[in-house]
């Protein structure tokens, strides 16, 4: 698989800051995977996110994106196509009041010739279901498709990859369930990478692979089967292990022969069923 995104032995420190935010992180995120990072609260999630779209440059070390060396000028604009960012508060994301001049802005910045953006808005409007909301005021959004929107607004501009830094931390349960639906039918069906940042475990069971940070380094990584069951470091980290894996872990606890990695609800139903023929 190609390497999308390389971050080779990063740190990074803020100005005045004491410590580093990340210390010596080395990743790779292949094209077309779904990566989905986890960490508690100050662990560096949005201090790596930034990195990869080249808004912060490493201390130490060196990103690339597409191949593109995040510390040369040269490449800024063509990575932050590259790498399209969404953020946690919808409201803040978009600047037009129609939705389709919205998702035109990232076009216009890229010199997009006008007959060229129509059909891409359309498309990216289609993408992510928001077609008929194309003439629409975006403050009449609910949060899911305001993100929705700030996903199209990226799309438009035909990214490898999309990061989103919390964007479901505002919304409620339907519109995260929106926004990470919209994000891994992009994933699957149009081969777009996506770096998912969250705190919400059950967004991750469908990730090809989670990390886990802490105090500014990686200290998990690998599919979600595998990083999942390790509850003691998942809550260590202040992190809650995914409610089908910690119900899973009661029963082992009551001497049920279960296993610990059916991580989705009829996986973890099926094991449950299964043991109790047993
Ligand atoms: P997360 O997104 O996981 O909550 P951050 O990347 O925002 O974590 O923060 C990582 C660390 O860097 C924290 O200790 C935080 O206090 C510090 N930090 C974040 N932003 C700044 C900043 N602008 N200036 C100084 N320190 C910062
Ligand atoms: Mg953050």
């Amino acid at each position: 698989m190609n390497v999308c995104i390389d971050v080779q032995d990063v740190s990074f420190t803020y100005e005045d800051a004491p410590e580093p935010a990340l210390h010596h992180v080395s990743l790779q995120v292949h094209e077309g995977e779904f990566l989905a990072v986890l960490g508690h609260n100050g662990s560096g999630k949005s201090t790596l996110a930034k990195l990869l779209n080249a808004l912060y440059l490493p201390t130490e070390g060196h990103i690339t994106v597409c191949g593109m060396d995040t510390q040369s000028d040269e490449n800024l604009w063509k990575i932050r196509q590259k790498a399209g960012m969404i953020f946690q508060n919808p409201d803040n994301q978009l600047v037009a009041t129609v939705v389709r001049e919205d998702v035109a802005f990232g076009l216009e910045n890229l010199g997009v010739p006008r007959e060229e953006m129509i059909p891409r808005i359309d498309a990216a409007l289609q993408a992510v279901g928001m077609s008929q909301f194309a003439e629409a005021a975006p403050h009449m959004l609910s949060g899911g498709q305001k993100q929705r929107i700030a996903i199209a607004g990226i799309l438009a501009m035909q990214p490898s990859v999309i990061i989103a830094d919390e964007s479901t931390a505002m919304l409620d349960p339907s519109g995260r369930r929106e926004v990470i639906d919209t994000a891994t039918k992009l994933c699957r069906e149009q081969g777009i990478t996506v770096v998912l940042i969250t705190h919400h475990m059950e967004e991750c069971v469908g990730a090809d692979r989670v990390i886990v940070l802490s105090n500014g380094a990686v200290v998990a990584d690998g599919a979600p089967k595998q990083v999942f069951p390790q509850v003691d470091l998942l809550q260590k980290e202040g992190l809650t292990a995914p409610v089908t894996v910690r119900l899973l872990d009661a029963l082992r606890a009551h001497g049920m022969d279960v296993p610990i990695d059916a991580l989705t609800v009829s996986d973890c139903a099926d094991a449950v069923a299964a043991a109790l023929k047993k």
